[in-house]
């Protein structure tokens, strides 16, 4: 079985979040258990792809409204797990940031086009396409509905919603940039006067997951918009919930911390990391260490931190450290108490994959009060590293972090996003800290969780194969 995986992002080539995490390790979890899984995405101009090397295998011209693009396909030499294709269009998709440029309609649509052109001409075409978020919702239509793609049509596609918030919509003045479809379809790309993409691939991929089972019970109800489409389309929706890249996430092997470290030597492994952070942070060593890694947005509930740090910290005998970027007011509120609370909270502002390796491995406690949280993946990598998260129970996080009050519970939950929610749960992990021998036990039972992609890869395949 040949599948082909679209993404915009792929770890290590390209991340921005969690798509990239599970686009990188997913193809390589199918292909131990059979599948010939491939990935194509967008060759952009980074550290990464500055540094490798690549086979061109294709080019050709593509029409995007009434400009062309010269393009080519290019392959990766170095070995990732699944042979990945990078689609490298000059101007358009070789820059320096994956999203956020005022012509990324333009640019996924020309990635689109790219892709399906190549596909056509291939002489092994993929048995099923599996596209990921908005980037690549207009697949879906174009394989069913565009002239050009006819031949295509039996090829079954399945779209995973990793996160519905972003849906890529656009005004009607841009519809001559999609290549000629059956006008009669054109409902399909409508969604509240708006061509959507991610309402687009909804309404005609084959069959639609999302990143967890909860999520896909909580788009009906609140998904930016959606909950109509998704409520109407309820039969189509699978949740599976994702992995995480176990060689990658490794406390034992891993090169990008302090101290290698397996469930037999946590608190020394622990111990070293967290030391390390202390040093590099100006924190004391010697209180729990609270942590939060990732994009400063509302989703994540981050515009809450300044006022529940501020109010922890006043409280609490402990450290915070905030690694992450996202909304400008909350960066700048957030680096506004490293002045007061010198000592015992800091703050990284930007991107860093080795300090939040480190991070993982250093903490005692990761934070977590998500608004919105498809799958998550810092829970499951906080876990791996034993460190124990302290999650709202929400989308994913409600499907993989039990309560220490619970039954076979290891972690902290709470019901909102609100800064009441956050301060009880860290008086709650502050008292849990205290018990020791308690503490050290639930890091062992935490690092003994398996969220590796074994499981969830299999049932892509199932998946797949109904649908084959
Ligand atoms: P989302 O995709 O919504 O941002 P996920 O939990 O699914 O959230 O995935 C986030 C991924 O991005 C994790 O691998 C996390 O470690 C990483 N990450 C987020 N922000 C940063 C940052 N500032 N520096 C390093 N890694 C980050």
């Amino acid at each position: 079985m040949k599948v082909l995986h679209i993404s915009a992002e792929c770890f290590p080539v390209a991340k921005v979040g969690g798509l990239a995490d599970v686009v990188g390790a997913l193809p390589k979890y199918q292909k131990k258990i059979g599948v010939d899984a491939e990935v194509i995405m967008p060759f952009y101009d980074n550290n990464y792809t500055e540094s490798k090397k690549f086979v061109n295998i294709f080019e050709s011209e593509l029409d995007l409204g009434d400009r062309k693009y010269i393009y080519q396909i290019l392959k990766l030499k170095s070995k990732l797990g699944f042979p990945l294709f990078l689609v490298k269009i000059p101007e358009l998709l070789d820059r320096k940031y994956v999203y956020g440029f005022e012509d990324d309609s333009e640019r996924f649509i020309a990635f689109q086009i790219a892709v399906l052109d190549w596909v056509l001409q291939s002489k092994k075409k993929p048995d099923l396409i599996h596209c990921h978020d908005y980037h690549t919702g207009f697949v879906p239509f174009m394989i069913s509905h565009s002239v050009k793609y006819k031949t295509l049509e039996r090829i079954p596609t399945v779209l995973t919603i990793h996160n519905a918030q972003y849906q890529g919509q656009f005004s009607y003045d841009k519809l001559y940039l999609l290549p000629e479809f059956n006008l009669n379809k054109i409902g399909l790309l409508d969604w509240y006067g708006q061509i959507n993409p991610l309402a687009t691939a909804i309404k005609c991929a084959w069959k639609v997951t999302t990143v967890s089972p909860s999520y896909s019970e909580e788009l009906a109800i609140k998904s930016n918009g959606l909950e109509g489409l998704l409520l109407h389309e309820k039969a189509k929706l699978l949740g599976i919930l994702n992995g995480i890249d176990s060689k990658v996430w490794n406390p034992e092997k891993d090169k990008l911390i302090s101290k290698n470290y397996s469930i037999k030597t946590v608190q020394s492994g622990k111990k070293a990391s967290k030391n390390k952070l202390c040093e590099q942070f100006g924190l004391d060593n010697t209180k729990p260490l609270f942590s939060f890694i990732g994009r400063l947005v509302y989703e994540k509930g981050a515009d809450l931190f300044p006022d529940a740090f501020y109010k922890a910290l006043l409280n609490h005998d402990i450290n915070i450290l905030v690694l992450g970027s996202g909304d400008k007011n909350v960066e700048a509120n957030l680096k506004g108490l490293n002045v007061p609370f010198k000592g015992k909270y800091n703050s990284f502002i930007g991107y860093d994959e080795a300090l939040a390796h480190e991070i993982y491995a250093g903490s005692d406690f990761l934070l977590m009060p998500s608004r919105v949280e498809p799958c998550g993946l810092n829970q499951m990598y906080s876990l791996r590293y034993g460190t124990i998260p302290i999650v709202r129970r929400i989308g994913g996080l409600k499907d993989t972090v039990i309560d220490i009050g619970d039954k076979g519970g290891f972690g902290i939950c709470h019901n909102q996003t609100s800064v009441d929610d956050i301060l009880y749960s860290i008086g709650r992990a502050v008292e849990f800290y205290k018990n020791k021998k308690g503490f050290k036990k639930n890091r062992e039972i935490c690092m003994k969780i398996d969220h590796s992609w074994d499981k969830s890869a299999k049932e892509y395949i199932s998946l797949y194969k109904s649908l084959i």
